[in-house]
This record gives structure tokens, sequence and C-alpha cells, in this order.
């Protein structure tokens, strides 16, 4: 995935969608984006930072995982959690330098409101086990349909683009080239497989 920094304007219509697609309880968001604002008055703007799981092609989180509870899906290259295997250590969240994993506690699937379980969270429930540590599953089951994330669906401005980082000729390997992308916190060794451009 890319992110274009130029495009991104806070909206939020990712975590939404993302929400949306997933249902994660309360406290967790798979995806979201920071506000900060900078400079002073009258100066003064936002900037927004759109931060989502990097599937790095070397996992610190799957590494740590003393159970290989969390892997990469060969098919996508995604990074996965097999809830049966997680003993909810949260090594993965400790070794994770982007803080993209989400430990789900016992009691963790509650209603969103007062009241009971709605429809649609017993529904989306199913994605979640308490007890364990969760992270994006970057749509998966979408990508092998072969739609894009519902992010990157969601997004009005197309700040987020989805494509074939192994194709060089793929619309976000060019993108990459030409306004020279970044992988973040490159120096972590990760490899993540999100780029951002600005
Ligand atoms: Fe794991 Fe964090 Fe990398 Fe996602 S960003 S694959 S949670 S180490």
């Amino acid at each position: 995935m890319v992110i274009d920094l130029k495009r991104c304007i806070g909206c939020q219509a990712c975590s939404m969608a993302c929400k949306e697609e997933y249902g994660a309880p309360r406290g967790i968001f798979w995806t979201k984006t920071l506000l900060e604002e900078v400079g002073s008055y009258p100066n003064v703007t936002r900037i927004f930072i759109p931060q989502i799981c990097n599937h790095c092609d070397e996992a610190p989180c799957e590494a740590v995982c003393p159970t290989g509870a969390t892997y990469t899906d060969e098919g996508t290259g995604l990074v996965l959690v097999d809830y049966n295997k997680c003993v909810g250590c949260r090594a993965c969240a400790v070794a994770c330098p982007y803080n993209n994993r989400h430990y789900l506690p016992n009691g963790g699937l509650a209603p969103y409101w007062e009241g009971k379980v709605t429809s649609f969270e017993e529904d989306s429930y199913k994605y979640f086990q308490e007890g364990t540590s969760t992270k994006c599953v970057g749509c998966v089951e979408r990508v092998n349909a072969g739609l894009d994330p519902a992010c990157v669906v969601a997004c009005p401005t197309d700040a987020r683009i989805f494509g074939d980082l192994s194709d060089p000729d793929s619309e976000v390997r060019k993108l990459i080239r030409a306004r020279h992308g970044v992988q973040p916190s490159l120096e972590k060794g990760t490899e993540p497989k999100v780029y951002y451009v600005d």
C-alpha cells in the first residue's frame, strides 16, 4: 500500500470503513489517522498521518510469537493471526515498533453502547477472540476476491493506493519511484509493505 500524505484530509473515513468491515470492539482501531496541529497563531495548520499495520516482510511480531500464531499468508503476503494458537502473551505487541498489535482482554467483546450486543456486533465479533492479540488483516478476504481493502475504497481523496509491490510496473511501484516513497522507521529492519509519499 502507498499512503499519499498530500491527499489525506483527516476525515477518518478509512477508520470507519475498517470498523464497518470488521467491527473491531471498543478501543481497538486497526487503522486510524493521527491529527497534529503545527505552527502558532495565526499560521496554524493540521497534518494528518494515516496509520495501518505495515504487514512487514520481516515482521518482528511474527518472529517473537512463541506459538506460531502470527504468520505470513503465502498467497497475499499479509501478516495474519491464528487465534486458536494465540496464548495472549502480548510479545507481539512489545515487538511491533508501530503499536499495531491490540490485545483483546476477557470481556472485551462487550456491546459498543450500553445494552445488549447488536446483530452487527454479533456478526463482527466472529473475527475476534477474547484473550488474544488482534491486528489488521489487510482485508484478506477482499484481496483474495480481487478487491481493494475497505479503507482504500472508502477514502474520498484516494490517499490510499493498494497494489502489487512485487510488480515493478504496478501503480504503487511507479508512485514510489516517482515520489520517493519511504517506509516508516526503515531503520528497524522490518521491511514494511506500506510506503508514504509526500
Ligand atoms: Fe507486525 Fe507491527 Fe509489522 Fe504489523 S506493523 S506486521 S503488527 S510488526
